[in-house]
């Protein structure tokens, strides 16, 4: 049987749940002129993704309408946020008549695959304190029991060491909802809205616990990823972030990628999409102050790195290329839907 704060229909009285205070405190001479009930705000864990975000037509679902999960990891809000990010710029190109509709299908693509890991992060981050509980006590069936096994942590003996090292081991699993870049930042995108058919070598593999740590990449599909860089006269630190973004597709490169610059320009008019470009690198647009870009971009000097309006990375060329414009032209085509467009009846390309 479900307990009964888990009904919708549950509504507590004040008696009720100053009894309930009174029981997790375990002090019965606790009453309501020590404790007022002023609001109650209800709230029901939940752990349920949807299947789609997107119905094929016109519907997009975006933020805790696809995703439910309890705070733990303080995933929510980023992740719906991040969800109308990766749909804004796509809506924002077919609207435009920029780009065919299948590039709207990537939305679910890209996004479903997030909320399933971030909902079962979330609700294992929750089970994670289950073990601190247990260390300090608190799930004892009786308050002789949680004041026991309390008292316990403060003995100097075999038995208190091995309570304080179970307490020990359980706050330190609980980096895996308070330090875990690896689950917000390893986000990985495989669509068609990604180009993957330059790359010679398989998607890096994720580090070994992929929930705390982060793998830095710039193969197609990651995230831009972050470099500390500025101007030859040292003026306001930027990082690569700032660089991309803005509705904007952006192209990074260094010395000898010079060329890139010119055919984005030329692809990005030829298809009336906003670009932008930028050379990092000793005496260029900026510098790579800390060599971190150099070290993270794992493409040579001419090569180039393409971002998408949301800063995941959209294709990257190692080196410079004979027909730089003509690739460009065949990986923003792939991305927006233009290469062998399926027909349309409503005049839009
Ligand atoms: C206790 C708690 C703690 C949290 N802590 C964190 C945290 O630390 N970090 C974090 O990132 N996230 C946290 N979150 C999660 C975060 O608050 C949510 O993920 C986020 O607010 C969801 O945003 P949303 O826009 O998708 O939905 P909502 O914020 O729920 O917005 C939906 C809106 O639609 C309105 N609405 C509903 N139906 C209709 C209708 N028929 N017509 C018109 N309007 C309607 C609602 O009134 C509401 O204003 C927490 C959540 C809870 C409950």
């Amino acid at each position: 049987m479900p307990a009964p704060w888990a009904e919708p229909e549950y509504n507590p009285s004040s008696k009720e749940l100053l009894d309930r205070i009174v029981e997790v405190i375990g002090d019965a001479s606790i009453s309501s002129k020590d404790v007022q009930i002023k609001n109650v705000s209800k709230w029901v864990i939940n752990e349920v993704v949807a299947e789609r975000y997107h119905d094929g037509e016109d519907v997009f679902c975006l933020g805790d309408a696809v995703h439910r999960h309890p705070p733990v990891n303080g995933l929510g809000s980023n992740t719906c946020i991040q969800d109308a990010y990766n749909l804004a710029w796509k809506i924002a190109l077919v609207e435009q008549g920029k780009a065919q509709r299948s590039l709207l299908d990537s939305y679910t693509t890209e996004r479903q695959p997030v909320g399933q890991t971030v909902i079962s992060r979330a609700n294992q981050g929750l089970r994670d304190h289950d073990p601190i509980w247990d260390a300090i006590g608190r799930k004892e069936p009786t308050l002789e029991g949680r004041q026991a096994a309390w008292a316990e942590l403060s003995e100097g003996s075999e038995r208190g060491a091995a309570r304080r090292e179970r307490l020990r081991k359980a706050v330190d699993w609980t980096a895996h909802a308070l330090m875990a870049v690896g689950v917000e930042m390893n986000q990985r995108y495989d669509s068609r809205a990604i180009y993957l058919a330059d790359e010679e070598g398989p998607r890096p593999e994720l580090p070994e616990d992929p929930i705390l740590h982060y793998q830095i990449s710039t193969y197609p599909g990651q995230r831009l990823p972050h470099a500390w860089i500025n101007t030859r006269n040292p003026g306001k630190q930027l990082s690569t972030q700032d660089l991309a973004g803005k509705g904007r597709f952006c192209l990074i490169m260094g010395h000898g990628g010079e060329r890139w610059r010119e055919a984005l320009k030329r692809v990005g008019e030829e298809l009336g999409v906003r670009t932008v470009s930028w050379t990092v690198g000793w005496g260029l647009d900026y510098e790579d102050v800390y060599g971190d870009w150099t070290r993270r971009r794992e493409v040579r000097d001419a090569g180039c790195v393409l971002l998408r309006p949301d800063r995941f990375v959209a294709w990257r060329a190692m080196d410079m290329v004979e027909d730089c414009e003509g690739k460009l032209r065949t990986v923003f085509r792939h991305m927006l839907g233009l290469d062998n467009p399926p027909p349309r009846e409503d005049g839009h390309l």
